[in-house]
Formats: structure tokens, C-alpha cells, sequence
């Protein structure tokens, strides 16, 4: 069997992260498919969190301005920091390339908390990492109901043909019916998308209609589940990150900058173990201390995701407006951005 000092399933944001923070160690990145080819997101993140992991180069387009439509109005936010949509493909081919991993395509089955038993052989690993998003493959194996059905949200899209310079959102309920959706432009095409909070998989008709509102037609669709309740970052001997540990955050579904902030601190503390400079319990509890710092602040988004679909219209009209005079914007945009 062979042996490594760092086992990671799951080769997306979060392992990737993970990855690119051990350096001169023995680590192996376990993906089911080719790196970068399996999109699930529309992959718009803030342009310092590319800046940040060195991967600007996957950039498409940049924003300055958020757009939320109501069912009568559309209300500008001038934002805080630019966002900026990213080639999913290329910005895992480049975060692939800061690590020194070996990698492997094969799907991890589950683990006994020292090796990681896949389709392909078992992987002895002295630290595991699941890193494989919703289904946390890896910690689902070793704690019974890790993955809760009830605090999934469901999201799909479609990429066409469309230019625009606005990220875009939409409450106006008259055409996505109890979802939330949005366009995220990418230089010749855009990313149009929608999601159900309570994790309803039937919204492929909600985004046709969206779609059709811009007189466009749908085309190859992605997607899937994404976890937004915080569990526990440490099962068994285990580290858990990203969407396997609820890291995305609820309301806005943004995922890809916690998925990285959590994995490079992972991968940060794993190395520190690796050099015997903490004990694998220590770094167990740093990481799990870090992880759950931000329980509180979950909650309060949950909340607000809980009410936001049941709002009426003009309380739509009001929180946007509101939300884009600019101090109120930069006031609001600081304690999210904390998160
Ligand atoms: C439709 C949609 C749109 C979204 N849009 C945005 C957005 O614009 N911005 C944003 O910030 N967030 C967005 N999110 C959320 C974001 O995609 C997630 O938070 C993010 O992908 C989490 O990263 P991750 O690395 O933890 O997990 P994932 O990206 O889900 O990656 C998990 C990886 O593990 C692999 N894997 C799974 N099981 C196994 C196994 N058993 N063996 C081996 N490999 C396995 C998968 O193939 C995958 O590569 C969106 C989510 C959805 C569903």
C-alpha cells in the first residue's frame, strides 16, 4: 500500500487549497474526475482572493456595480471590492500547479481515519483531508448523519451567449417562483442561475423561464447541492474543509473564498505538524477553533435566508435601496466580508 504524509480527497477549491500550502511532503490529491472539469459554480469571488492564491490569470471579467432586480425596479450597488468571474479549469490548473501533489483519478469510498480506501487501491496517509464538498465522502464514512439532507441548498445554470458588465441578481418571484437567481457575465457569454434555498431540485423550469425573460434559451446545464450549516471541522482524526464542512456561506451561497480561506489555514497548520513543530491534536484544535470561530456569524446569515424568501416585494425595494447608499453599502459589506 502506499504511504503519504498528506491524503486529500476532493481536488476543487478546497483541496486545492489544502495542496498548495504543503510543500516537501508526500501528498496525495484524490479527484473523481480530470482537475477542473467538472464545474458545479458560477465561480464569481472576490479579484483579491485570485490575487491572493495567485491565480488572477483565470479571471474572464471584472465588476464594479451589483445589480438586484425587484418584480418593478432594478437598484445598483457600487461594490466595496471587485468581484470578478473566473475559468474554473484554469484556475484549478493553476492552483494544482503551486502544490507538489501527486494526483490521482479515483473516487475515495471512505476511511478508517488512516488510510483512504478508493476504487483505485487504499492510501495510507499519516493526515486525511475531505475535501469532497457536499457529500463529505470521507467524514460521512466515520460519523453517521455528518451530511444533514435538510440544510442543503440546490443551485443550477446554464453558460450562453450574452455580454454584459453588471453582476446581476434577481428576488422578482413573478419569474423565478421561491428561488433566487442570478447573471454573471463572462465576457462573450453569462452564467445564468438559479437556487432553492430549501434544496428543491425541481427549478430547471424557473431557470428556463429567467432565461427566456432575456429572450435567450437555455443550454448545457451544471450544478448541484452546497452545504451551508458549519459542522464539526474535525471527525475522528480528520480534517474536514469547504463544502464538506459547510463552509459555504447561507443567503448568498458564496463558497469559493471561504473554501480557500479554510484551506490554506488547513493546509498552513498540516505543515506545521508535518515539521513537528505542533502535535497533530494541536493542530486539530486550532484548525477546529478557527473553523467554528465563525458559528455566530452563519447563523445570522441563515436567518436572513430563512426570512428573505418570504419578504414581499416593497420590503425588497426597501433593503436594496438601502443597501446601495454607499456608507451603508462599505458598513454592510465590512461585517460580511469579516465572515
Ligand atoms: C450552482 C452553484 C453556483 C455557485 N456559485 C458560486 C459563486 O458564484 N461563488 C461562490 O463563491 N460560490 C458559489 N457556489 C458555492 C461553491 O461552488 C462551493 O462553496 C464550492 O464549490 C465549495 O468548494 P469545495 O472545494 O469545498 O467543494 P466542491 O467545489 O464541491 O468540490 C468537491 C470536489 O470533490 C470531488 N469529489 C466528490 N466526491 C468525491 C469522492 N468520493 N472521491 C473523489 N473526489 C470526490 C468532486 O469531484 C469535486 O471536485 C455555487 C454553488 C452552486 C451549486
Amino acid at each position: 500500500m502506499e504511504k503519504y504524509d498528506v491524503v486529500i480527497a476532493g481536488a476543487s477549491f478546497a483541496g486545492l487549497a489544502v495542496a498548495s500550502k504543503i510543500k516537501n511532503k508526500r501528498t496525495l490529491l484524490i479527484e473523481r474526475d480530470d482537475i477542473g472539469s467538472d464545474v458545479r459554480s458560477a465561480c464569481g469571488t472576490l479579484v483579491k482572493t485570485m490575487e491572493k492564491i495567485n491565480c488572477e490569470k483565470s479571471i474572464v471579467q471584472t465588476f464594479d456595480t451589483a445589480a438586484v432586480h425587484t418584480k418593478n425596479k432594478e437598484i445598483d450597488i457600487s461594490l466595496p471590492e471587485q468581484f470578478c468571474t473566473i475559468d474554473y479549469k484554469k484556475f484549478c490548473k493553476l492552483l494544482f500547479k503551486q502544490s507538489n501533489a501527486d494526483f490521482i483519478k479515483a473516487e475515495a469510498k471512505r476511511t478508517d481515519g488512516k488510510i483512504v480506501y478508493t476504487n483505485k487501491g487504499d492510501f495510507k496517509g499519516e493526515i486525511i483531508v475531505d475535501c469532497t464538498g457536499w457529500q463529505a465522502a470521507l467524514a460521512s464514512s466515520l460519523k453517521r448523519n455528518y451530511v444533514n439532507k435538510n440544510m442543503l441548498s440546490f443551485g443550477i445554470e446554464t453558460e450562453i451567449p450574452y455580454k454584459d458588465d453588471k453582476l446581476r441578481f434577481f428576488v422578482n418571484q413573478d419569474i423565478i417562483e421561491n428561488n433566487i437567481a442570478w447573471l454573471f457575465p463572462c465576457k462573450n457569454t453569462a452564467r445564468f442561475g438559479v437556487f432553492n434555498y430549501k434544496g428543491n431540485t425541481n427549478i430547471l423550469s424557473s431557470l428556463k423561464k429567467f432565461v427566456e425573460s432575456y429572450n435567450l434559451k437555455i443550454g448545457k446545464i451544471h450544478g448541484g447541492y452546497f452545504c451551508y450549516c458549519l459542522k464539526e471541522p474535525v471527525v475522528k482524526n480528520i480534517f474536514v474543509v469547504g463544502c464538506a464542512a459547510g463552509q459555504t456561506l447561507p443567503l448568498t451561497g458564496e463558497g469559493i473564498r471561504r473554501s480557500v480561506y479554510f484551506g490554506l489555514n488547513c493546509g498552513e497548520i498540516i505543515q506545521r505538524i508535518l515539521d513537528n513543530k505542533i502535535s497533530l491534536k494541536q493542530g486539530q484544535k486550532e484548525y477546529r477553533e478557527l473553523a467554528l470561530k465563525y458559528r455566530k456569524y452563519y447563523s445570522y446569515l441563515l436567518k436572513a435566508q430563512n426570512k428573505l424568501p418570504t419578504l414581499p416585494n416593497w420590503e425588497f425595494n426597501l433593503i436594496a435601496g438601502f443597501l446601495s447608499i454607499k456608507p451603508v453599502t462599505n458598513w454592510a459589506w465590512k461585517k460580511y466580508e469579516a465572515i
